[in-house]
């Protein structure tokens, strides 16, 4: 499986997916550039998220918070205090371990450094900040100091009041926000799966105390009918509930969705987080902002501080679960065929149109049946190389389907449509292929 993500490595780069990034300096540690067909694939992945999120329902509103806030916002929120991980280093090799991860007490006198085997050469732990730290105009001060946001939710958070009068919104409702966030992680890695700056998908949803488990119930279950609405095979998800020991601070109860992205000794990783956090968030920005949060309910005449359910999800990660699941190889009469199964919902590219042989009119024509199609799917148009390569191509980007201007075109203006997983073929009129991806995709 680990071979899995470096063929994923590879074909990323190759087709357009993700670059490692400034590549042409050697890189840099844990970032990564989403190139043309990446950027489409996530723009997917997030437009089918706010829409199943906001577009779909009545009752969450989406926000656009900005990156930098103000300091005292990661003071409420425990940020400043609490968002440390203890890391210690091998005094031999230099080598930089995360104590909490390492599986042994690196203290220990036969404590063996993975790396270089050297026994009792770790260094104590210290606690490491994981906030990027910046300065808010020219002056490089403490009382300038500002940080690139660890996470969304907080931009909800102190968007509450806003949304919730702007909208003229009721309890309960929830806000939806995607955005990047930053960490300084001790231990990035697996390709996309752990980086530094990344894009989250986070939805705070405001209750009335005491509803709780209902909600925390109904959300663990919306987002998990979600990710199989991409695809997924429900073989590769599940449910890892905290136990008492594992819990955030602010946290009353939380459950982990998890894929199986197959690298390391536990195959099994976090996608996203469902996280019922009680009142502790409004409670904290009440606290430190001294502006009152508090919601009076119209129909039991009571004032309260709403209790918060959240879903948090990674978007890189979600992206690499996609192609982590849909990568596919298989051989056909002696010949392999690399393929990623996206649902077309997500692929970068909905159909490729091709023309048989650059003669007889055909690429005038496939190029029309182009210019028509691009008004409702993303299209591409490809008239280089044999049509196995051209259709090999569109098998690695996941293209699912496979439109061919041929001979018989020229007779009836039908056309094939090829699938990119079953390899079947069918035979569509030209003035009806519009309609027919319609409702392939809406099959699928
Ligand atoms: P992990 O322990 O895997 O780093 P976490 O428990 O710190 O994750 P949360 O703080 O709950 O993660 O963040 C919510 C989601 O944001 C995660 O489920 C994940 O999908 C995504 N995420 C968090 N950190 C990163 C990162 N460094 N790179 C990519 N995605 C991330």
């Amino acid at each position: 499986m680990e071979n899995v993500m470096e063929k994923l490595t590879a074909l990323c780069k190759r087709r357009g997916f993700v670059f490692p990034s400034s590549d042409i300096y050697g890189g840099i540690n844990a970032c990564w550039d989403y190139g043309p067909m990446g950027v489409r694939l996530k723009n997917n992945i997030k437009t089918a998220w706010m829409n199943s999120m906001t577009r779909l329902r009545e009752d969450v509103v989406p926000l656009d918070a900005a990156i930098l806030m103000h300091p005292r916002v990661w003071e409420a929120s425990g940020h400043v205090g609490a968002f440390t991980d203890p890391l210690v280093d091998c005094r031999h090799c230099k080598a930089r371990y995360r104590a909490d991860e390492m599986g042994f007490d690196p203290a220990a006198p036969d404590a063996q450094c993975p790396k270089c085997g050297m026994k009792g050469t770790f260094t104590e732990p210290r606690m490491f900040n994981l906030m990027f730290k910046t300065f808010m105009g020219p002056v490089e001060d403490a009382a300038s100091v500002v940080y690139l946001r660890p996470e969304t939710a907080q931009g909800i958070y102190v968007n509450f009041d806003n949304v919730r009068v702007s909208m003229r919104k009721k309890l309960p409702f929830g806000i939806a926000q995607i955005g990047k966030a930053f960490r300084n992680e001790i231990t990035p890695g697996n390709f996309i799966f752990r980086t530094r700056e990344f894009e989250q998908m986070e939805m705070q949803f405001f209750i009335k105390p005491g509803e709780n488990e209902k909600w925390f119930e109904y959300w663990k279950e919306q987002r998990m009918q979600w990710l199989l609405g991409l695809g997924v095979r429900p073989e590769s998800l599940r449910f890892h509930d905290h136990g008492p020991g594992e819990l955030a601070h602010y946290a009353r109860a939380a459950t982990d969705i998890q894929f199986h992205f197959g690298f390391g000794s536990d195959p099994w990783h976090e996608l996203e987080g469902i996280h019922d956090r009680g009142g502790y968030d409004l409670g904290r920005h009440q606290e430190f902002s001294g502006k009152k949060l508090e919601y009076f309910d119209d129909e039991t005449k009571e004032h309260y501080l709403p209790h918060i359910i959240e879903t948090s999800s990674g978007c890189d990660r979600t992206l690499l679960m996609t192609l982590v699941d849909g990568y596919r190889e298989e051989e056909i009469k002696g010949e392999k065929r690399v393929f990623l199964g996206l649902h077309p919902r997500i692929a970068p590219i909905t159909a490729a149109v091709f023309p048989l042989v650059k003669k007889d009119g055909m690429p005038e024509i496939a190029q029309r049946i182009c210019a028509e199609l691009k008004q409702r799917f993303e299209v591409f148009y490809d008239e280089g190389g044999s049509i196995g390569r051209r259709y090999a191509r569109m098998d690695e980007v996941g293209t699912p389907f496979g439109i061919t201007v041929d001979g018989q075109t020229l007779l009836d203006e039908s056309v094939t449509i090829r699938m990119r997983d079953t390899l079947a073929q069918e035979r569509c009129a030209a003035d009806k292929l519009g309609e027919r991806l319609a409702e392939l995709i809406e099959q699928a």
